[in-house]
């Protein structure tokens, strides 16, 4: 069996055998580590990870939270379809984050008619239930929600059903953030979910072009603990590979059958992420055959590119780990939970707001 399909998931024992495995690993450089996932944050501040870490080997959650990474522009368009009548379904996290003039909250707070709903498949019943009005799903997130937003769209939804896709994809990112100055990524623990959709060779191209290592991994602190210990042994033996720590859930080649989905439903475009920019290839458009089923097409909403970042807010550099949210003089002070100024103290699984719910503290 291997080592990682032994992994007692929560055992004290495993955690110092790694901890101590970390100490002998302590590079003679600053290493870089990037993840770009909100569980795998939530894992590393709920239980202390960082202070596990060896003397220069930092940890920092890159554009991993769909929340915070979709635009002002197609958040404009949901608050524009919503205010013109519309019923606009998303996800709860979506409603308070910040677009060019209200977020989607205060939109129905002057009478537009938001809900939320956990799934795609959630606001196809709102459209079964309401037959007279135009129901729209806000499609956001990465390759693991796509499959579920496929498949209502390929399942004969209601025809006053439509889809506004914001679906990204993650190996671009990564691809963006080797090639962003002032940006150092010195290894990607890569999302395990994401990757039990895409399987763990969807980074090989990555890895071959810019000598990279990547190590998939899952969520438990052990799973967190073994992934960086991989990353840096390879750093350490100078090797640059894919490797998969996760494999109780993820396959080299990922799900055939929600990969399936989402090339039936969409095909892969432009898209613009918050804080990074309009990236080719990085998100998913509804294919033509299933126009009917387009937000875009049915409402032809007009939005400008939106300021992507409020005044003072520096989720741009937090959402390419070009900062820490501590890094942030609005942090904790201005920007809180409550009183969230930008979209990564929204999202619950953004860096920023992780940071305060566990402390705010980069050693936590
Ligand atoms: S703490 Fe708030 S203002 Fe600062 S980067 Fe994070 S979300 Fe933006």
């Amino acid at each position: 069996m291997r080592e990682a399909d032994r992994l007692a998931l929560r055992d004290p024992a495993r955690a110092r055998a790694f901890a101590e495995r970390l100490r002998s690993l302590r590079p003679d450089r600053l290493v870089r580590i990037v993840h770009v996932c909100g569980t795998h944050e939530i894992a590393i501040s709920e239980h202390g990870l960082r202070s596990l870490l060896p003397e220069g080997v930092e940890v920092l959650e890159g554009p991993g939270c769909p929340v915070c990474v979709t635009s002002t522009r197609d958040l404009d368009r949901a608050v524009k379809i919503a205010l013109q009548g519309a019923i606009v379904c998303a996800f709860g996290d979506m409603l308070r984050v910040p677009g060019t003039d209200l977020t989607l909250e205060e939109a129905r707070g002057l009478g537009a008619d938001v809900r939320t709903v956990l799934s795609a498949a959630d606001a196809v019943e709102v459209a079964w239930a309401n037959p007279e009005r135009q129901v729209i799903f806000f499609a956001v997130g990465f390759e693991t929600t796509a499959p579920g937003t496929a498949a209502v769209i390929l399942d004969a939804p209601p025809p006053n059903f439509s889809v506004l896709a914001a679906h990204k994809l993650i190996p671009p990112a990564l691809e963006t953030l080797m090639e962003l100055p002032d940006v150092q990524v010195d290894g990607f623990l890569a999302p395990g979910h994401v990757s039990t959709i895409i399987g763990a060779g969807a980074y090989e191209a990555l890895v071959r072009r810019h000598r990279v290592p990547v190590v998939v991994a899952g969520f438990e602190p052990l799973d967190v603990l073994y992934g960086i210990v991989l990353l840096l042994q390879q750093l350490r033996q100078g090797r640059a590979e894919v490797e998969n720590a996760y494999p109780r859930a993820v396959t080299e080649e990922g799900n055939a059958r929600a990969l399936a989905l989402i090339e039936a439903a969409f095909e892969v475009g432009p898209a613009r992420w918050r804080g990074i920019g309009n990236l080719p290839a990085s998100g998913l458009d509804i294919r033509a055959e299933h126009a009917t089923c387009d937000a875009v097409q049915r409402f032809e909403v007009r939005v400008e590119e939106g300021d992507e970042t409020p005044p003072g807010c520096r989720c741009a550099d937090v959402l390419v780990a070009r900062a820490t949210p501590a890094d942030c003089p609005l942090f904790g002070t201005a920007c809180t939970p409550v009183a969230p100024v930008g979209p990564c103290m929204v999202g619950s699984e953004g860096a920023c707001q992780v940071w305060y719910r566990y402390g705010g503290r980069p050693t936590l």
